[in-house]
């Protein structure tokens, strides 16, 4: 596996790439990978010629307060379930690759997604994830890229960024992994304490029901929204100061 850092090294890589023919899927993510993310990166392999995947903490997309310094990192056991798993190119830029300059063109999103779940619940997060995306596309040009189902707001906003800015990017939405006994697999779950681990199960099961009395009677979860949309119900809540997000496809989970 090639480790790049900078974009002009990675652009001329991925030129080399397009130039010979080969197909190239991309899994942009924030690192400290689970298998929910070795899913998206398994179906990249084996759909592509070429498998990109990208780690980069995303400063943009955290509001002020919330946990970006102390967002989970694993570096090194990273790259080794990335090497193992045969994937081509890990994209490591730090943040003055990705931000050079403070002033930068801004998104704004439309008030249909940026006034639901947590486009409400976290103003200006999906514009940072619009943004990073916008400019993550344009460095490796991919042909697919993978992005996983359990942010399911964050699906919307990407596919309504494809069209809207023409990337001729073919989006694929792969289902959620999760721990024994429901909970979605998330990087921030290992902030979770045994008991938390177990307290935050009900999320699923409430999502499972469609009872969001199951969550309030939880005393370690703190509910934030349990909101449905189209055939979709989505939860965000809190356990032990630990924000996790989860969605179901109404009738379609057992
Ligand atoms: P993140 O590193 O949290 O930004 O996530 C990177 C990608 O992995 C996003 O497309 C997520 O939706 C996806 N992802 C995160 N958790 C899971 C999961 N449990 N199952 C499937 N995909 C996931």
């Amino acid at each position: 596996m090639q480790v790049l850092r900078t974009i002009p090294i990675t652009q001329k890589m991925m030129t080399l790439t397009l130039e010979k023919g080969k197909s190239v899927g991309f899994v942009p993510t924030m690192g400290a990978l689970h298998d929910g993310h070795m899913s998206l990166v398994e179906a990249s392999l084996s759909e592509c010629d070429y498998t990109v995947v990208s780690i980069f903490v995303n400063p943009t997309q955290f509001l002020l307060g919330e946990d970006f310094s102390d967002y989970p990192r694993d570096l090194e056991a990273d790259k080794l379930k990335l090497e193992r798993a045969g994937v081509d190119y890990l994209f490591l830029p730090d943040e003055k690759e990705i931000y050079p300059d403070e002033e930068m063109i801004e998104f704004k999103l439309p008030e249909s997604y940026a006034g639901i779940m947590c486009g409400k619940s976290r103003p200006g997060h999906f514009e940072g994830v619009a943004q990073v995306c916008a400019k993550l596309f344009n460095i490796i040009r991919p042909g697919k890229v993978y992005f996983g189902q359990k942010d399911y707001l964050q699906t919307l906003v990407i596919q309504k960024l494809i069209e809207d800015l023409n990337f001729g990017i073919e989006m694929r939405v792969l289902p959620t992994v999760r721990e024994k006994g429901g909970l979605a697999m998330s990087s921030r779950n290992k902030y979770l304490t045994d008991e938390e681990r177990v307290a935050a199960q009900v999320l699923y099961k409430a999502l499972k029901a469609g009872d969001k009395s199951l969550i309030e009677a939880e005393p370690m979860v703190e509910l934030e929204y349990f909101e449905r949309n189209g055939d979709v119900l989505a939860v965000a809540a809190k356990v032990g100061g630990v924000r996790l997000v989860d969605c179901v496809r109404l009738g379609r989970e057992k």
